[in-house]
């Protein structure tokens, strides 16, 4: 079974105002889909249904062909990771904020997925390593840089399918590139859905759905997007 299936999905927050419509698409396993649109065609809206923050009001989502309803929390957050846009950083030391998702990684677990997102540099920043301080009370990390931890916490939990939310914040063009290599690192050996704001994530995306007013605008590789618009 492919690893996410929409399937004729509808969804609205409020009674009377559709946020999603028959919302249809497949996410084959071991690729990357980029999830496009304007600004409240619903995108977020896809991911949250994933987590399961609501249900759908119409249609259904399975994932690696169980019914999203059917699935055990516990055994689909071991399945599927999601890292939220501007997911706090706890006040505590880097090993309490990378531990949330997965408490029994080793400290070389650790170290190995702080590399992979491009932060094994704040461990030389204090001596103490894993043991620093960060958030309120310590080493406060920039924007860019918070966003890449939250990364590396859901990483650390290992899960085969991957959920992202691209941060719309203006990074700097450092940041910028180092977190797209941090993506192209966590979607290696993966299936990744992620709603993209950077061109050059939904170019290096094996398909992109264009999601327009909660409709599926339209859905496939960019060289055929191109070709068809
Ligand atoms: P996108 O991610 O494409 O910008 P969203 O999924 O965030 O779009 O939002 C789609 C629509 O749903 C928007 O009109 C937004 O205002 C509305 N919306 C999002 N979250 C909520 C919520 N928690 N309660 C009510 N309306 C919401
Ligand atoms: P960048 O330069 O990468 O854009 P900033 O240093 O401007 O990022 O930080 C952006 C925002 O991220 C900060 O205003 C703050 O709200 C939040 N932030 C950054 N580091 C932390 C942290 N350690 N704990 C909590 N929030 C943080």
């Amino acid at each position: 079974a492919p690893a996410i299936e929409f399937h004729e999905v509808g969804f609205g927050y409020t009674a009377g105002r559709p946020i999603l419509d028959r919302v249809s698409f497949t996410v084959p396993r071991g690729t990357r889909t980029a999830v496009v649109g304007p600004s409240g065609a619903g995108k977020s809206t896809l991911l949250a249904l994933l987590e399961r923050f609501y249900d759908v009001h119409a249609g259904s989502i399975r994932v690696e062909g169980v019914d999203l309803r059917s699935w055990r929390r516990t055994a689909l957050r071991a399945r599927m990771g999601y890292v939220e846009q501007g997911a706090p950083v706890l006040a505590g030391t880097l090993r309490d904020n990378l531990l949330l998702a997965a408490p029994d990684a080793s400290d070389e677990d650790m170290r190995r997925v702080l590399a992979q997102v491009n932060l094994a540099e704040v461990l030389t920043r204090d001596p103490l390593g894993l043991d620093a301080q960060v958030g309120e009370a310590g080493v406060l990390l920039s924007g860019g840089e918070a966003q890449r931890l939250a990364l590396a916490r859901t990483l650390l939990a290992a899960p085969p399918i991957l959920l992202l939310d691209e941060a719309t914040s203006a990074l700097d063009s450092r940041n910028e590139s180092t977190m797209k290599q941090a993506v192209d690192a966590a979607s290696r050996d993966r299936t990744v859905l992620v709603v993209a704001h950077r061109l050059a994530t939904v170019l290096d995306s094996d398909q992109i759905v264009v999601l327009d007013h909660g409709r599926v605008a339209a859905v496939g590789p960019h060289e055929e997007l191109l070709h068809t618009s």
